[in-house]
């Protein structure tokens, strides 16, 4: 099975892919984290794109889709969840056009609504472990008291001015992408307010919707 996780910035959409990965054996495949891990390990890669997700600025799609068609070669088109791609018409246009030419549709999106005006407080109260890639709320989700907490991190790009610009950057490149979306792929609307339990549960109806109740 092949998925996809749409939504602005801040709506869930790490923290379910991971959730879904954990429990039923998908690889998670986040361009955020590919991005972050190159920019850790001082790749060229790196170097590029670091300016760009400091700023809240969307990396040019022919870099993105390069790095997006090496990890989906690597898994052999199977069995993974995509988070944060596509995020402009054109990604979308070419992760359509890629997965046909492969052989290998995605099965279902799942777009998970939250309002705008929660998403600037979800991002400023997030913080992650680079150690473990665990994305918690320090409020509604908070770190176990075993996780030290310096080593947890508030992204630069969570700060309130990068979260400004980076919704600004999903209503005029990333909002678009949900009708293209709809054209070709079963297209699944998940409220994604509320606790993460019951998210999760909401998630896992439509998928189990979308595969007749066979499970997944
Ligand atoms: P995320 O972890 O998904 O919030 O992504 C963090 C940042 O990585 C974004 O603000 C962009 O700078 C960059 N990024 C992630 N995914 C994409 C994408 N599909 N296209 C362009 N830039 C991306």
């Amino acid at each position: 099975m092949r998925l996809a996780f749409f939504g602005p910035p801040g709506a869930g959409k790490g923290t379910q892919a991971k959730r879904l990965a954990a429990h039923h054996d998908f690889t998670h495949v986040s361009t955020g984290d590919l991005f972050r891990e190159a920019i850790h390990d001082q790749t060229a890669l790196g170097e590029q794109v670091d300016g760009l997700l400091k700023a809240g600025q969307l990396v040019p799609d022919d870099v993105t889709n390069a790095v997006v068609a090496e990890k989906l070669e690597a898994l052999g088109y199977e069995r993974f969840v995509l988070d944060g791609f596509p995020r402009t018409v054109e990604q979308a246009r070419w992760l359509l056009a890629h997965l046909a030419e492969h052989d290998a549709p995605l099965d279902a999106v799942i777009s998970l609504r939250v309002p705008h005006e929660d998403l600037v407080g979800r991002l400023s109260r997030r913080r992650t472990d680079p150690e473990t890639g665990s994305i918690y709320h320090l409020d509604f989700n908070p770190p176990p008291a075993d996780v030290p907490a310096e080593r947890l991190v508030h992204r630069p790009d969570d700060q309130p001015d990068a979260v400004r610009h980076r919704l600004g950057v999903y209503d005029d490149e990333t909002a678009p992408v949900e009708a293209v979306l709809r054209a070709h792929v079963r297209f699944f609307e998940v409220d994604g307010t509320g606790p993460l339990d019951e998210v999760q549960e909401r998630v896992g109806e439509a998928i189990a919707e979308d595969r007749g109740l066979s499970g997944i």
